[in-house]
């Protein structure tokens, strides 16, 4: 049984949370200075459910660590509930709540085999496979409509650094840490990366290249994927 009180009492209240797993994503966070420094830093996974809480009903996000991914296993379809914090002031998550635990699993999702085309839904990946593979930016409509299943799809929160050491901006963005062959990829628009006194910095894909220098357009071959479809 969830029971709802007020806002004020849950900002700062351990809620119950209960639903089905829409989407498993990488969670991170990424700081940027101007044109010199994108570094995505990565703390665990989101779950991306639909269900309720004791504040809401619908969609939510809750932050979960890597080593509880790896020793659930999440997987899109199951039907969990477990407790969590709400995400008060919590610059470096875009989650609603973190700090999760209690989780049950109440229904187990079949396996999905991952399918050699987009979205690919397969098995999660161990986190510190994104931080070898690196992201690259990905057109925010693309991340909510067509990617949002995708084991490689990511929202972050962005820290910039405004006025060095003093002043720092907040957003978030959508990256992707997919193939980079995938038909379904879509950057969007450039974007600006501001600094104080100076007209802003514009983010045209070149530090993409920078962040996944280390992997070439055939890179979903390790994954014995077959072809891409
Ligand atoms: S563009 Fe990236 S996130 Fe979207 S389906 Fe392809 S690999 Fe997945």
């Amino acid at each position: 049984m969830i029971y709802r009180t007020n806002r004020t009492e849950l900002e700062s209240t351990r809620i119950r949370w209960q639903g089905t797993i829409q989407s498993v994503q990488c969670r991170a966070w990424v700081w940027r200075y101007k044109l010199d420094n994108r570094t995505h830093h990565h703390l665990g996974f989101n779950l991306w459910v639909k269900g309720e809480t004791d504040d809401r009903s619908g969609k939510f996000c809750v932050a979960i660590s890597d080593k509880q991914q790896q020793k659930i296993e999440f997987r899109i379809g199951d039907e969990v509930k477990g407790t969590a914090w709400p995400c008060i002031n919590a610059k470096h998550d875009i989650a609603d709540y973190y700090r999760a635990g209690g989780f049950k699993v109440l229904n187990r999702a079949e396996e999905r085999i991952s399918p050699n085309r987009p979205p690919f839904t397969g098995p999660v990946p161990a986190l510190d496979i994104y931080s070898d593979r690196g992201a690259r930016m990905l057109d925010s409509k693309r991340w909510s409509k067509k990617c949002f299943t995708c084991i490689w799809a990511n929202k972050s929160a962005v820290e910039i650094e405004y006025d060095f050491g003093k002043v720092k901006r907040y957003r978030r963005e959508t990256f992707c840490y997919g193939p980079k062959s995938c038909p379904q990829y879509e950057m969007g628009e450039p974007r600006p990366v501001h600094y104080i006194g100076m007209f802003p910095c514009m983010d045209e894909g070149w530090m993409d290249d920078l962040c996944t220098s280390g992997r070439g357009e055939d890179d979903w071959e390790p994954w014995g994927w077959g072809k891409l479809s």
